[in-house]
């Protein structure tokens, strides 16, 4: 294969590993070394570079090399649900995988639902019978729909700068869910939500995804997918509106990291103190 960079590998150690476009930033070898201390595993977990053009080579030679799991992030979820011989339902369902594994063949889920659902419920926020709108319809997006729907929310309302977007992913879920997806506009959407997801990539550029009018009351619990040192904008212009309950997408990271730690080594590691080492570095 062309340029991708393969680490020398340590023969007594699980080897696992993280791609994507650019990699560097990745906190994702921090929190699997951590989730192994744990548990004793030895653990070699490493980021790796892969341009999109050299994805399905990349996999192979990480296959061939003996890699136990792969994390899997931008721009590449997309692609590799589309590679994957077995695709968890959730990949089905959404399009996007960010966990991969080989045994007959290339395995793929998607995990960030699991914790974005994990990280709500650590925080205290209740998602049965809640009215959520979420911001954005891209990949993050659809990857946690399944997952709220499974919680009992009592409706979900999507909102997106392209609105067509937004309409095509209400359409892919609506065979079994058109009663609570709809694709909002200022008329369209009930006032004073219990819980507000950003999912667009606004916060990554320093910019503020529009939030419709009446979707924020001072009670309205505030979740940035997105982190940052301090807090996001999105966050910011959240607690400018009144907001008074907010957090950011780090225990999210964390919990969909442990989700796939389970998945590739069977043990189930302590979010708890990985999430509060991380906030401390931040
Ligand atoms: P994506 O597929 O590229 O989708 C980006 C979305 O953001 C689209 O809906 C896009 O709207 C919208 N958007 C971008 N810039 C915007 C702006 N200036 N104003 C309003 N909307 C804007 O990206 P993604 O994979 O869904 O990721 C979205 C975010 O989730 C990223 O910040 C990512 O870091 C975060 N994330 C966090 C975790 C975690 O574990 N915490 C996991 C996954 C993703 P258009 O359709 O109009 O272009």
């Amino acid at each position: 294969m062309a340029s991708m960079h393969l680490p020398h590998l340590l023969a007594d150690a699980s080897f696992c590993a993280v791609i994507g476009h650019p990699i560097a930033h990745s906190k994702s070898p921090f929190i699997h070394r951590q989730f192994a201390e744990q548990v004793g595993l030895a653990l070699q977990y490493e980021r790796i570079d892969v341009h999109p053009d050299e994805l399905p080579s990349a996999l192979e030679t990480l296959r061939a090399a003996g890699c136990r799991g792969l994390n899997v992030t931008l721009p590449h979820k997309a692609a590799v649900a589309a590679l994957a011989v077995h695709p968890s339902a959730r990949v089905a369902a959404t399009g996007a995988a960010n966990t991969l594994w080989w045994d007959d063949g290339l395995h793929a889920d998607n995990t960030d639902g699991r914790g974005l659902v994990r990280d709500l419920t650590r925080w205290g926020c209740e998602l049965a019978g809640r009215k959520v709108l979420m911001l954005g319809a891209g990949g993050a997006a659809a990857g946690v729909i399944p997952d709220l729907l499974a919680a009992g929310i009592a409706g979900l309302w999507i909102w997106n700068r392209t609105a067509a977007r937004a309409a095509a992913l209400c359409a892919r879920f609506s065979p079994e869910k058109a009663q609570i997806l709809a694709p909002v506009d200022d008329s369209g959407m009930p006032q004073a939500m219990d819980l507000v997801i950003n999912a667009t990539s606004a916060g990554v550029v320093g910019e503020v995804a529009v939030l419709p009018a009446g979707a924020l009351a001072p009670q309205t619990a505030c979740y940035d997918m997105f982190y940052a040192d301090g807090a996001t904008p999105f966050l910011s212009h959240c607690q400018a509106l009144g907001a008074r309950q907010c957090r950011d997408g780090l225990g999210m990271l964390v919990e969909q990291a442990a989700v796939s730690f389970e998945r590739w080594h069977g043990y189930r590691p302590d979010t708890a103190p990985v999430l509060a080492a991380l906030s401390a570095r931040q």
